[in-house]
């Protein structure tokens, strides 16, 4: 179990990160989902004891995390927002090294884990290729295959979807869902898609607070009835953001569709719709 209390973070530049943030994260493969500039990389950075908060606490199944950084290090797979990799050094020989620096000195045990990592993300037909001539995707899967090294009991993968292709995205998805339920996996992320298809426990972080927290379910339900759509011309947006509670709009062939939240039937025109995780998430990002 990770548990942040009270975590708030100051650059010197003055821009305040993190804002009294508390969360407890059990097991499974938690969505922390905000909008660029939210904060969640600052979060990230802090878990992973890359910086420092000014204040507050973090706790992971009995390490402190801020005074313990090298017992948390021990037991952490991090997959940075920017992975950088050694562009003249097969995947092959870069998980070699990694493993050895994680401790793994034995040469046919270290052979077995590299080659089940490369095998697990799929890139063992590419395992001597260079890491440079590697696609975005690519380059992510073998960065969750050094993640995977050591068996951590926490992995943190800071926005991982971020510039993949469609088809891309779906494969990394799809290796992540099947990492363990046994560890904590936090996924950081804008993308609301990635949060609905793997996770099933989440938060919702803007302006360096945490705005929401639960089950995406739970939170679907509170949001129940409460949406309502009509479609509207695009110069009529604005009036209807000063007349209602506008959740979003977005053009669908064309023209304008616009979500509002209202307890009660707003009438003119509008129908229920089922609420979705983008109109929690426009919602309280706003
Ligand atoms: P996110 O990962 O959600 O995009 P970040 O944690 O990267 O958010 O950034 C949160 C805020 O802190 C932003 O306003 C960003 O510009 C600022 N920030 C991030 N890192 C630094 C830094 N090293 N120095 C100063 N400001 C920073």
């Amino acid at each position: 179990m990770l548990q942040i209390s009270n975590l708030s973070k100051t650059y010197p530049n003055g821009v305040q990160a993190l804002k009294d943030v508390s969360l407890d994260i059990s097991n499974g493969m938690f969505g922390l989902l905000g909008p660029n500039g939210a904060g969640k990389s600052s979060l990230m950075r802090t878990i992973a004891t890359l910086q420092d908060a000014d204040s507050g606490t973090i706790t992971f199944n009995g390490i402190d995390v801020m005074t313990q950084k090298q017992e948390l290090r021990k037991t952490l797979g991090y997959l940075p927002q920017e992975f950088g990799v050694y562009p003249k050094v097969s995947a092959e020989e870069m998980l070699h090294y990694i493993a050895r620096l994680k401790g793994i000195s034995n040469d046919s045990e270290r052979k077995e884990l590299v080659k089940a990592l490369l095998e697990q993300v799929n890139l063992y037909n590419h395992r001597t290729k260079y890491l440079g001539g590697y696609s975005g995707g690519m380059k992510q899967r073998f960065g969750i295959a050094q993640a995977l090294i050591g068996n951590p009991q926490l992995i943190i993968v800071d926005e991982p979807t971020a510039g993949l292709d469609p088809a891309e995205r779906l494969r990394f998805n799809n290796l992540l869902s099947e990492i363990g339920e046994n560890i904590v996996v936090i996924l950081s992320t804008h993308i609301v898609d990635d949060v609905n298809e793997l996770c099933n426990d989440m938060a919702i972080i803007a302006g360096g607070r945490v705005v929401q927290r639960g089950n995406p379910e739970g939170l679907l339900a509170t949001f129940q009835n409460k949406i309502w759509s009509k479609r509207v011309a695009k110069d009529e947006v604005a009036r209807y953001q000063t007349d209602y509670k506008l959740v979003l709009s977005k053009l669908s062939g064309g023209k304008m569709i616009i979500h509002i939240f209202s307890e009660t039937d707003p009438g003119n025109g509008f129908a229920m719709e089922q609420a979705t995780l983008e109109d929690i998430y426009f919602a309280n990002i706003a």
